[in-house]
This record gives C-alpha cells, sequence and structure tokens, in this order.
C-alpha cells in the first residue's frame, strides 16, 4: 500500500528531503508538498530575481546531495555557465539548480508521486496513526515534514509602535516593494548590518540609488569577506573524542586564532575548521554555556562565520568610502513615523540620546527564533495543541537531534536552531535531509 509524507514547505530545505526521498525509495509513496508561496525548491533564500545576490559558500560546497560533492560544480559545467567551483554563484542560479534537479529525478523514479499544493497550511492535528493537514482542503498522511524555515524579523523595539503600520516600514527586506518604493526616496535606514543589509545595499546600488543608506545595528559589525586568495590553512586542532565546555572551547580557538597569525596561517579556516565538528560540540554544551554563547558571543560568530563573498564587500567598501553608506554603532530605542518618513532616536556608548531621519525604513535584524513570538496560523495552532513547543532556549522547537519532534512528525532546517546551532546552511541542511529521507522511506 502506498504511504503518503506530507512536507510542508517547500524552500530548499522541504526540496532537499523530497530530492533525497526520489533517491532512496523503492516502494510506492505520496509526497503532499506543500508551499504557500508557491516558491518550490527556492523558499525565501533563492527566489530573488536580482544576479548581485552571491552565495556566501563556494560552489564547491552547495552540491544538494552529500555523497556527490561536485554534483552542483558539475551542473554548473553542463549549463555551460562561466563560474568554477571556487565561485560565490547567483543565488538565482543555485535556485534553477535545485529546480532543475527535482525535475529530472522525478522522471527518475515512477515509485514516488508528488503533488505540490502553492497553499498554506493552517493546522496538523493528529487523528488516529494519521495527521489531518488543513489547508484550502483536508488532506491525510501518515507522516509530516515540517520545513516552514525562516520567519519574518521581529518589529524592532520602540517606544512608539504605529511605524509598523507605515508603507514606508518594511518587515520583509526580499519583498518586491523594497525597491519599487525606496529608489525615489531621499534617504534609506536599515537596521542590522549583516548578510540582509548588503543584500538590500547591493540591490538599491545596482538599481542606480542616489540617496543616503544608513545601517545601524548595536555592535556595528560588518561580514568579514572570503578572501580570494586565502593564505594556507591552519591544521585542525578539535579531539574528536572530547566534548568541550564553552570556557574550554573560546580558549582553544583564540590560541589557535592567535598561533595562526603568529605563522601566517590563514584565520579563516581556524573558525572554518570547527564546522564538521559544531553539531556535536553544541550538543555537549551544558544549556548555561549555550545561554552564554547566545548572549554573548553570538554576534561575534556570526560575523566571523559566516562571510560575504568578496565581490559584495568590495561594492559595500566602495559604498562606504564615498560615504553614500554610513554605518553606525547604536540601538535605536524609539521610531516616529511621520508623512514623509521617520524619527529615529538611538543610544550608543558615546552619547544616550542620538536622531536621525530617514524616508524609508528596512528591518534586517535577522529572523525571529522564538516560536512563541511568532504570528503565523500553523504555529500558533501547533503550540496551543502542544504538537510543537519551543526549545529550552527559545531558539528553535523541541526536537532529537535527526528533527523528530514525535513519532511520524519531524522538522529540518532553521526549527533546529537551539539543538543543532548551524542548521541553517544548504552543507548542514542536505545532511539532515539524507538522514531524515532514510528514516521516511
Ligand atoms: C538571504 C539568504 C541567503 C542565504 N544564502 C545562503 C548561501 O549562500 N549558502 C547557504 O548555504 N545558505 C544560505 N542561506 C541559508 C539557507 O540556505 C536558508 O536558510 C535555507 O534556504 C532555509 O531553507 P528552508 O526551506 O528551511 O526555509 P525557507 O527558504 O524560508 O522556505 C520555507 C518555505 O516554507 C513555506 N511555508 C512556511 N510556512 C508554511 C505553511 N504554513 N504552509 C505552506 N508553506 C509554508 C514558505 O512559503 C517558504 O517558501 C541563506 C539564507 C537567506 C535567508
Amino acid at each position: 500500500m502506498s504511504k503518503t509524507i506530507a512536507i510542508i514547505g517547500g524552500g530548499v530545505s522541504g526540496a532537499l528531503v523530497v530530492l533525497n526521498i526520489l533517491k532512496q525509495s523503492n516502494r510506492a509513496t505520496h509526497i503532499l508538498w506543500f508551499d504557500a508561496k508557491n516558491a518550490f525548491c527556492k523558499g525565501l533564500a533563492y527566489s530573488t530575481d536580482e544576479n548581485v545576490h552571491l552565495l556566501n559558500v563556494r560552489a564547491s560546497n552547495m552540491s544538494v546531495f552529500v555523497d556527490e560533492p561536485m554534483h552542483f560544480v558539475n551542473w554548473l559545467t553542463q549549463q555551460e555557465l562561466p563560474f568554477s567551483s571556487q565561485d560565490f554563484v547567483p543565488r538565482t542560479i543555485y535556485g534553477h539548480y535545485v529546480l532543475s534537479t527535482f525535475n529530472e529525478l522525478k522522471k527518475s523514479n515512477a515509485t514516488v508521486k508528488i503533488t505540490c499544493l502553492a497553499e498554506e497550511v493552517m493546522a496538523v492535528t493528529k487523528n488516529g496513526d494519521e495527521f489531518l493537514i488543513s489547508a484550502k482542503q483536508d488532506y491525510q498522511a501518515q507522516q509530516v515534514v515540517l520545513a516552514f524555515g525562516n520567519f519574518l524579523p521581529a518589529h524592532p523595539r520602540s517606544i512608539h509602535s504605529d511605524f509598523q503600520q507605515s508603507s514606508r516600514y518594511f518587515q520583509n527586506a526580499f519583498s518586491s516593494q523594497v525597491l519599487k518604493y525606496a529608489l525615489n526616496q531621499a534617504s534609506v535606514l536599515i537596521i542590522g548590518s549583516g548578510l540582509t543589509m548588503i543584500d538590500v545595499v547591493l540591490s538599491l546600488k545596482k538599481h542606480h540609488y542616489t540617496g543616503k543608506i544608513t545601517a545601524i545595528s548595536p555592535h556595528g559589525y560588518l561580514p568579514q569577506a572570503h578572501i580570494e586568495n586565502p593564505l594556507p590553512s591552519a591544521i585542525s586542532f578539535i579531539n574528536e573524542q572530547q566534548t568541550y565546555t564553552l570556557l574550554q572551547l573560546f580558549s582553544l580557538v583564540n590560541q589557535q586564532l592567535k598561533l595562526a597569525m603568529a605563522n601566517q596561517l590563514s584565520t579563516h579556516s581556524v573558525i572554518d575548521s570547527l564546522r564538521p565538528h559544531l553539531q556535536r560540540l553544541w550538543l555537549g554544551f551544558s544549556l548555561e554555556d549555550k545561554q552564554q554563547f547566545l548572549r554573548h558571543l553570538r554576534h561575534k560568530w556570526g560575523v566571523a562565520r559566516h562571510r560575504a563573498a568578496s565581490k559584495s564587500m568590495q561594492v559595500v567598501n566602495e559604498l562606504l568610502y564615498t560615504k553614500q553608506l554610513e554605518l553606525i554603532r547604536g540601538r535605536v530605542y524609539d521610531i516616529k513615523s511621520h508623512e514623509s518618513g521617520f524619527d529615529i532616536q538611538y543610544a550608543n556608548r558615546q552619547q544616550a540620546f542620538n536622531h536621525l531621519k530617514t524616508s524609508v525604513l528596512i528591518n534586517c535584524t535577522g529572523p525571529e527564533s522564538n516560536f512563541e513570538k511568532v504570528e503565523i496560523p500553523l504555529i500558533k495552532h501547533l503550540l496551543k495543541g502542544n504538537i510543537i513547543c519551543a526549545d529550552g532556549l527559545k531558539y528553535g522547537i523541541e526536537a532529537t537531534e535527526n528533527g523528530q519532534i514525535a513519532p511520524n512528525l519531524y522538522t529540518i532546517g532553521p526549527p533546529l536552531k537551539g539543538v543543532l546551532w548551524e542548521s541553517t546552511a544548504v552543507p548542514e541542511i542536505r545532511l539532515q535531509a539524507q538522514q531524515l529521507a532514510l528514516l521516511l522511506v
């Protein structure tokens, strides 16, 4: 008898589960694949059609399959696209790659039937041995994968909140409305100075925006650039048999960074060499260590680990040099909305009261990770019914390391950030997808 698997979310997490089921399954399976935005295989990150939005991982590490590391690079060659394994390819091309791999693979396995449904799932309830999935109509499945990805960022904290209703405020930096609106305006303020801020700046620059761009964030950190001709790598220093406390690991990494600098080795490679061990290290930390990390080191880690393509950083640096872009270190505490824009008040180390004005405000503070604060019908329903619960860190949802929430109910990707820490990039998601597909088939 055929079994039905419901996958909720059409982004890269959902897509990689589907691809791995297609590869691994040899029994009759029906996949009900839901995506509210009809963004199958692309999701939020790869739906962009701006070719200035580049991957921040080299092509050589972006294959969709763990066991075929050159799959993406070979696809680029077959398509006669001018990129090598060391390049940072536009994300729009990566979206085409995932979609084209899906279209190819679905022809190759006749035992798996896939129904793509561009519908928002509003509820998932347990109904005996099955799950009832409520979208435009009701569906039934024996297994469910929650691949709903990242949420919009929380609104910035502010004494006044009416700015949230202003048409000049964009909670979603990737909305197609941002550019349409911002290009004719005198000034743009971006709250946040990470990779999303860089995407916005690159789009504004590409579309010849001439106004003032300001980015503000509490630490004022900019992402680091990947180095084109990196120094020789430092050697791996993590003992695979050992667990470390946060303090032990912190001292060890600092020591290795100093050693690398003294010996003219790449400091980036010190950070990168942690990557294969990150989930194990995180799982070995106490809850207190994890909380300390989130409180004190999260931003520093983000800057060191999530680097931008050097071409992207070059544009940002040019704009900083010409002062069209200004980076402010400060914490926004009030946003007053008026007809032609916003009055912003922020504090920094020098002064408690600083003001600035802007015509457009874009929120690039990063996705909301606390499920209890998310106002999405499916999430509210799942929490209320105790089908999912927020993890102890309020950074994702409670699940096992392989994404199991309850019998036959799984999750993958960003919702596992609290459990695994690094769980949002393709190199981590593809491994989870391979293992999850094994459980499902
Ligand atoms: C801008 C950006 C750039 C990135 N660049 C890179 C990179 O260069 N390299 C890298 O390795 N990683 C990168 N990442 C990280 C990573 O690839 C993404 O986080 C990844 O796309 C996560 O995929 P996802 O499917 O879990 O989530 P999403 O892409 O957010 O997709 C989730 C999908 O689920 C759907 N959905 C949600 N709720 C429902 C519902 N109730 N019913 C139906 N559908 C629903 C949404 O419509 C959405 O399409 C980037 C991320 C972002 C945001």
